[in-house]
């Protein structure tokens, strides 16, 4: 098939489009004005580093990027290809490397995103993906496929621990810091391109199952599941994935409306779409069938706007036929021509053309820098949710004989996501991080749990393949008799037990893992026996702290009623055992609070604070006591070893049109340490023509404070932010009265007031 491509000429004007002085736009057009239609297509098509040998057999080094995580000589010996091909055009390498380069060794491995959505700390999330965006440029790999701002209101979603949570506001913040923060970079040859993803909804598919469908009206999708991908667009993000799912029908990787019309056109998207692995392909297979062939899915999804394909064996797959539906008139040149602009554009833009290589003496991957980094992130991430007889911080002279167990005591849990195994000098584990911490007085016995195993009826509810399944059942250990025996005797001699429960998400043991990509699961509770020992370790009357590892909300509603001491940790990347541990001793005061909820139980679900009023039976957000059925832990839950003050909240009572709403208040530190508080700031269209949600996140800011400080914060809530979608689909901002709401949580306001807006 590739004969019937152009003739290729074989003179080559290099003197515009390798000219670095010149203006992007420039260099791009002299490029392509050279470019044979297969080379076009080529660039259209990213193929993986794990089909590299049929690849190579073909001869052909003609494409546009690598799905590859590779060492610096690694890349530079790929990039040598593209020097073979006759206008050297360098490629593109991306990878997932979502927290840090977590899927090469050695690299800091940064908290994953939820857990830096519960810092609620923009500065954070720019520092860290700042760093995180260097280590990957200087691996020779030049594009994050990150981050994942898919917006979660089913916790069965396998995938949450990806994303920052349920929040559109929150989200939308921190994408804007994720870009600057990976693309911003002042030296160029540090950038990482961002793909943000997924276009759109993947977080509210039916049953929180991966692929599945999202049944979202366009005011759900422009309301909740869009403005991030706004915010990003704004903010320059180079790259969109679309993602695996449909919206009512429609898989995103074939809807014009979505590509085209609103990202390209009314977003004004000047990046380009790599498809979702397989997701072309997948518009003829059985996850969708809307095409007949791969030939009809690619025609299908190129003229829907999408510009790259990930993932062609052979990449025959994609550019034979690509280049007969051009030669067939069904998918116009000038579509071809505006895809190939936007992935060379990206090219020049990041400096390939100058520096296609890089330098491996000069990977600065593990840095004192970074790895402290990746702890000050660490420190900031973790939640307590229980606190209730104020064991924590936990008084060394007390708590003498610590036991610590449980099966994600001593693993790479706290990796999360999108990691694999680290060296083992590289990772503070949780006992790892207590054993440092605890005084020499303090005497720290373990008891191994053996790992998290999934019960039959916990399977992944998409898994379908039966040797996964067998493997979950069957492999791993899990807790047997004699560990919790073990755990008893164990508990019995000492003074505290800490029980380090949860999930577990490395990537290096897909088959075995209990979250991540494609490991939804229909139940939220903690799988395997974990709740058996923990109510063995409880009747032995030893106080309990719970800390749990996970990447999506879990819950147990005996362990959530009875056990008064209870940490979330999410997934804090390398040092999460020593940010535990400083915490556990009160060397820092907690600070971090939930981006998501935590539902009692999946019945609960969709559980998600900005739900609209007539769900009234759930008292969720709504400020009130007349239902007992809210969730476990609210949004915006975390407490401290410090109490804070809100006071003197002062704000206009009328706001002319199109004036933003500026707000002022204190707070105080009223406790004995030194700490951080995020303030969150709630606002609630009284009277709407369209249902609106009982609370929405409008401005937080998270700020420091000594023992009796006192410091006045000022948010600012742009006019725009107060609108809503109406009956025709409008952007409007409806005159009327609104509750303005500030406090700890959604469901601790301290502060009140009312505005009018005209
Ligand atoms: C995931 C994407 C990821 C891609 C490449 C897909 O299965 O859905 O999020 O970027 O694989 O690894």
């Amino acid at each position: 098939p590739f004969l019937i491509s152009c003739q290729p000429t074989q003179n080559v004007d290099t003197s515009i489009y390798m000219d670095a002085k010149l203006p992007v736009d420039k260099r791009v057009e002299a490029l392509l004005g050279q470019m044979t239609l297969k080379e076009k297509i080529g660039q259209m098509d990213m193929v993986t580093v794990w089909d590299r040998e049929a690849i190579f057999k073909n001869g052909y080094y003609d494409f546009g990027a690598w799905l590859a995580d590779l060492e610096p000589e690694e890349s530079n010996q790929l990039q040598k290809l593209s020097e073979q091909t006759r206008l050297k055009i360098p490629y593109l390498i991306g990878m997932d490397a979502a927290h840090g380069y977590a899927m090469l060794t050695g690299r800091t491995v940064f908290p994953t995103s939820i857990s830096m959505a519960a810092t609620f700390n923009r500065e954070l999330v720019l520092r860290t993906t700042t760093k995180a965006g260097e280590e990957i440029r200087s691996a020779g790999t030049h594009w994050a496929f990150a981050p994942c701002i898919d917006i979660v209101q089913d916790a069965r979603w396998g995938r949450t621990g990806e994303t920052y949570g349920e929040d559109p506001f929150l989200t939308s913040e921190l994408v804007k810091e994720a870009v600057r923060g990976y693309q911003g970079n002042e030296d160029p040859l540090k950038r990482v391109a961002v793909s943000v993803k997924h276009l759109v909804g993947g977080g509210a598919s039916v049953g929180g199952c991966n692929h599945a469908s999202a049944e979202l009206s366009e005011r759900a999708l422009r309301s909740y599941f869009l403005p991030p991908f706004k915010a990003a667009i704004e903010a320059g993000c180079m790259t969109i994935m679309p993602g695996h799912n449909d919206i009512a029908g429609v898989p995103v990787h074939a809807s014009k409306w979505l590509l085209t019309d609103l990202i390209k056109k009314e977003y004004d998207f000047k990046g380009f779409f790599i498809s979702d692995m397989g997701d072309v392909g997948n518009l003829a297979a059985s996850l969708h069938q809307v095409a007949e062939n791969q030939k009809e899915a690619i025609r299908m999804s190129i003229n829907a706007g999408l510009d790259m394909h990930m993932y062609s064996a052979d990449s025959m797959r994609f550019v034979a036929p690509l280049i007969e539906l051009v030669q067939e008139k069904k998918v116009s040149q000038e579509r071809i021509d505006d895809a190939v602009r936007r992935i060379l554009k990206i090219k020049f833009e990041l400096g390939l053309f100058e520096n296609r290589y890089v330098s491996p003496e000069k990977d600065n991957y593990g840095s004192k820098e970074n790895k402290d980094l990746a702890l000050e992130a660490a420190r900031e991430a973790i939640v307590l949710l229980k606190n209730k007889q104020q064991i924590l911080p936990l008084d060394k002279n007390k708590y003498k004989k610590i036991l610590v167990t449980g099966p994600n005591a001593d693993n790479q849990s706290i990796l999360g996501d999108w990691s694999i195994f680290q060296p083992d000098d590289h990772v503070t584990t949780i006992l790892e991080g207590i054993q440092t911490l605890a005084s020499p007085e303090q005497s720290i016995t373990y008891s191994n749990s053996g790992r998290i195993k999934a019960k039959k009826s916990d399977l992944s509810v998409n898994t379908t393949d039966p040797a996964i399944q067998q493997r979950l059942i069957t492999e791993g250990g899990g807790i047997s008799d004699y560990s919790i025996n073990d755990a008893v005797k164990k508990a019995k001699q000492a003074d505290l037990a800490v029980v380090a429960i949860g999930g577990y998400g490395i990537r290096t043991e897909w088959g075995l893992r209990t979250y991540g990509e494609s490991a939804d699961r229909p139940s939220i509770d903690f799988y395997g026996r974990q709740l058996e020992l923990v109510q063995a370790i409880y009747k032995t009357g030893t106080p309990i702290v719970i800390v749990i590892i996970n990447g999506k909300p879990l819950n147990n509603e005996w362990i959530t009623e009875n056990i008064a001491t209870i940490v979330d940790v999410w997934e804090p990347g390398m040092y999460g055992g020593q940010a535990l541990a400083e915490i556990l001793f009160g060397e820092v005061n907690p600070s971090g609070k939930l981006p998501i909820t935590i539902p009692k139980h999946a019945g609960q679900i969709p559980m998600y604070y900005y739900q609209r009023p007539s769900r009234y039976w759930t008292g969720y957000g709504l400020g009130s006591s007349r239902a007992d059925d809210k969730p476990a832990f609210c949004f915006g839950h975390g407490l401290s070893y410090s109490t804070y003050e809100y006071s003197d909240l002062k704000v206009d009572s009328l706001i002319p049109a199109n004036k933003d709403i500026e707000v002022t208040f204190t707070l105080k530190n009223t406790g004995k340490m030194a700490g951080k508080e995020t303030a969150l700031l709630f606002v609630r269209d009284c009277v709407s023509s369209v249902v609106t949600p009982v609370a929405s996140l409008k401005g937080f800011d998270k700020v420091s404070l000594e023992p009796g400080e006192a410091k006045e914060i000022r948010i600012t809530i742009p006019y725009a932010e107060l609108g809503l979608w109406n009956e025709n689909l409008e952007y409007v901002v409806e005159p009327g009265k609104f509750n303005l709401m500030i406090g700890r949580s959604v469901e601790d306001i301290r502060i009140k007031k009312d505005f009018y807006v005209n």
